[in-house]
């Protein structure tokens, strides 16, 4: 293996040993404890294990956690009254209803009515036209923990040609505008489902990032070398086990930086998180951003 490993675990700890900081430091100096509601409708594995990291993160880092559990019944109206109660809830900052909703609800009005001050899971449409127009307020958590990732590793974004696979809502979309804005300043190229061959286009990059859902799909061949591998899939192998959209071996041969699955994006996802509530919590008060 050559490549070096990034390893999101170990800057998710130390990211949210300075957010826990941060948020010690607004109690003692503004009596403001940062609020965090997660909604989470049924009964779906993944969703439950997911709300339930939040909740111990954000509870670690001196956080008010909130989970408003709703049956797998609960009617659209009923789902939009709760987010209603949530932004009229002055301890709260930060709303997030957990994705997938049950089959019967529809999202986007969900997400619509989101107080934009507290749409700190950054889907409500008009977070993501903020950022569409280059004037952002806040940032999706995966895409913003690639970023940070990518940051934290001396990786530069400014000047490079980043390849996004992917282009959904929660992640490439997002991604492709926060690498293109001002600043930034990376050459960005999205690809999805009807790229014609990939691993030409991947090739490309200075950095590749693979945000799919389809595990092993980015091989040796899709990187040139040197290359840094950003892998935000997560997928269940056979055996139960979590892996990515890299096949991680042999491009660990190959590229000049890889992330792990486990321990790269996913840790950082929730991480930054609690990184926007906390801008939430302090731009509510009137506070400048940290
Ligand atoms: P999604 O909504 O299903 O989007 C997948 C994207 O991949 C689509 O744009 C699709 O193209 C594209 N795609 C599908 N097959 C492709 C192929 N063969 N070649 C190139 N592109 C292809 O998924 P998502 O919500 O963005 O999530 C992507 C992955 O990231 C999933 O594994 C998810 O579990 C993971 N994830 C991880 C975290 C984390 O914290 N680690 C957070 C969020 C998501 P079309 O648009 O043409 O259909």
């Amino acid at each position: 293996m050559s490549a070096r490993i990034l390893d999101g675990k170990a800057l998710a700890d130390e990211v949210r040993g300075r957010i826990a900081t941060d948020v010690a430091t607004l109690k003692e100096e503004h009596g403001v404890t940062p609020g965090l509601a997660a909604v989470i409708v049924g009964e779906d594995p993944a969703s439950q294990v997911y709300v339930g990291m939040k909740h111990r993160a954000s509870e670690a880092a001196g956080m008010l956690s909130r989970q408003v559990v709703l049956p797998t019944a609960t009617t659209q109206d009923e789902l939009e009254q709760v987010v209603a109660d949530l932004n009229a809830d002055d301890d709260i900052d930060g709303i997030l209803v957990q994705l997938p909703l049950p089959d019967h609800l529809d999202p986007r009005p969900v997400q619509e009515l989101i107080d934009p001050g507290k749409d700190v899971d950054a889907l409500n449409p008009y977070t993501a036209g903020r950022l569409a127009v280059g004037d952002p307020t806040f940032l999706s958590c995966t895409p913003y923990g690639v970023l940070e990732i990518l940051a934290s590793a001396g990786i530069p974004t400014s000047g490079a040609h980043v390849v996004v696979v992917g282009r959904s809502n929660l992640v490439g979309r997002p991604l492709a505008n926060m690498l293109s804005l001002k600043g930034r300043d990376a050459t960005v190229t999205v690809a999805h489902s009807r790229t014609r061959d990939l691993a030409a286009v991947t090739r490309l990059g200075d950095v590749v990032v693979a945000a799919v859902g389809s595990a092993g799909l980015i091989t040796a061949d899709h990187v040139r070398p040197g290359a840094t591998v950003i892998d935000v899939g997560t997928n269940r192998g056979d055996d139960g086990k979590l892996v990515g959209d890299v096949d991680f071996d042999a491009v660990a041969e190959v590229a000049g930086a890889i992330t792990p699955v486990p321990g790269g994006v996913g840790p950082m996802t929730v991480t930054m998180l609690l990184q926007n509530t906390l801008e939430a919590a302090r731009a509510r008060r009137g506070l400048p951003r940290r």
